[in-house]
């Protein structure tokens, strides 16, 4: 039996269209079906695999705004932040439309004959994407395993399936096979479950929260399923004395409040040497203060509404009285899951709000005292996915970047993700990397064949 989801704007909390829910069996024939399309795919030839995702990264292209809007009206990203995610899947899908003639093996020297690397696709690749970024974060996988000679299932999270259901139809109208990439909206618990549990799914790539991953990862491991993680963060933006200041509290929100915070790479935790902290907090307050919260449609807007009521609610939770409450900027009233950015100064370095993900506009500021004090700070926490170090001492930005255990790190900015550099987590923010140029690898075993020129 199909069930329906009804899609709401979150910034207008109106029903923007109703969805259709696969169940059990739906997915069981799509994943069916993907097996059969994997049969002919694997054996299409590189340059023409190439010239097909060329042919998708064009779609998308041409489709751009279409796709921007639909992301403003499903998830109330602001139209900017829309824009630049359409862009983001035409460039990743481009970018890996170079690599079905790259993926090169080797040729390793050994007595009485030759012997040869292949990298093998692995079969049917099934995604599992959460709503925060529902373009980009799909993109990052699906493009770089097509590319590998896989076929692709793709779960939208059931919040927000509208663009991820876009691009399967662009897809298809650029030429990509039947059922070589799949649009599969449903319930995490079905459709997500059944991609882990179903023997022919070869491979899980999951984006989400640590504590489904976990229960990922454990259904992968009953069937020794390789499986790639990009989980939760709760990521340092450290600040020294030494700083370009201005600079380093004028962009500070926009590293933790963009998305509204909803960003597993948000900067939700500031560490500010002691000496510097009062007048950080003095320019960090007019730039808070500064940030556009309103009707993401308007290009103007520089942060838009949460993404549910229910997520509203956690967020609010974290922030259970207005005593630790530094400052707040802006939110409009009425209708719409707005919440406005929040600044906190807690003193107890147990405090939940230093170590839990929040996924919202709140962050909390502390100071520290020296290098060390510093790094022991930002490695209190069981993630490690991204972080900001303001310094103009080259050799402290080289030290703290090498102490600070997580796998993306910028210095004197807030660099987003680039697609042709590795991005992925330490500790519980995930496991393996994606993107850059190695990202189709990761969706091959390496095949190893010796052969005998012995008479
Ligand atoms: P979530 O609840 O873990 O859901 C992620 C996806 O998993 C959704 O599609 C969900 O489907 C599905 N799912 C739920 N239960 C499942 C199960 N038992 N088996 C298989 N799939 C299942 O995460 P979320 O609430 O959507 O997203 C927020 C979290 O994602 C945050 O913790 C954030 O840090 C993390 N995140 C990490 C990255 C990164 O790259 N490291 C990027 C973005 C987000 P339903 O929608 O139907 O529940
Ligand atoms: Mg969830």
């Amino acid at each position: 039996m199909t069930s329906t989801y009804d899609v709401i704007n979150p910034a207008t909390e109106e029903v923007v269209t109703t969805v259709d829910l696969l169940d059990e069996s739906a997915t069981d024939e799509a994943i069916s079906r993907a097996r059969k399309a994997f049969a002919s795919w694997r054996q299409v030839s590189p340059n023409d695999r190439a010239r097909l995702l060329r042919r998708f990264a064009d779609a998308v292209d041409a489709d751009g705004e279409n796709l921007a809007q639909l992301e403003v009206t499903n998830s109330g990203h602001t139209i900017g932040s829309a824009r630049w995610e359409a862009g983001n899947v035409r460039d990743v899908i481009a970018y890996y439309s170079g690599a079905p003639e790259r993926l090169i093996g080797q040729q390793i020297p050994v007595a009485d004959g030759i012997d040869v690397t292949f990298h093998e696709p692995l079969g049917v690749v099934g995604a599992i994407v959460p709503w925060n970024f529902p373009m980009p974060i799909a993109s990052w996988a699906f493009a770089p395993a097509l590319a590998a000679g896989n076929t692709v299932l793709l779960k939208p999270a059931e919040l927000t399936p509208l663009t991820a259901m876009r691009l399967a139809e662009l897809a298809l109208n650029a030429g990509i096979p039947e059922d070589v990439f799949q649009v599969l909206p449903g319930k995490g618990s079905v459709v997500g479950q059944r991609f882990v549990d179903h023997a022919d799914v070869a491979k899980i790539v999951f984006t989400g929260s640590t504590e489904v991953g976990r229960q990922v990862m454990a259904g992968c491991a009953a069937r020794i399923k390789p499986v790639t993680l990009e989980l939760g963060g709760k990521s340092a933006n450290v600040v020294f004395a030494d700083a370009d200041l201005e600079q380093a509290a004028t962009t500070a929100p926009s590293s933790v409040f963009d998305n509204a915070g909803q960003d597993c790479c948000a900067r939700s935790r500031i560490l500010v040497q002691r000496g510097a902290y009062d007048r950080f907090m003095e320019l960090f307050e007019v730039a808070v203060k500064r940030v556009v919260v309103g009707d993401p449609a308007e290009e103007r807007a520089e942060m838009g509404p949460l993404i549910s009521a229910a997520q509203r609610e956690r967020v609010g939770s974290f922030v259970p009285d207005e005593e630790q409450v530094a400052f707040r900027g802006s939110a409009p009233d009425g209708a719409g899951f707005w919440y406005p950015p929040t600044v906190l100064t807690p003193t107890d370095p147990k405090d939940r709000v230093l170590h839990e993900e929040i996924f919202g506009p709140v962050v909390a500021v502390v100071a520290f005292d020296d290098e060390a004090d510093a790094i022991r700070i930002a490695n209190d926490s069981e993630f490690g996915l991204s972080g900001s170090i303001w310094t103009r001492d080259v050799g402290r930005a080289l030290r703290m970047s090498r102490g600070i255990e997580s796998g993306n790190l910028s210095v004197n900015s807030h660099s987003s993700v680039r697609y042709w550099t590795p991005f992925g987590g330490f500790k519980s923010s995930g496991l393996g990397r994606e993107l850059g140029p190695d990202a189709p690898f990761a969706f091959t075993e390496t095949k190893n064949v010796f052969i005998s020129t012995k008479e």
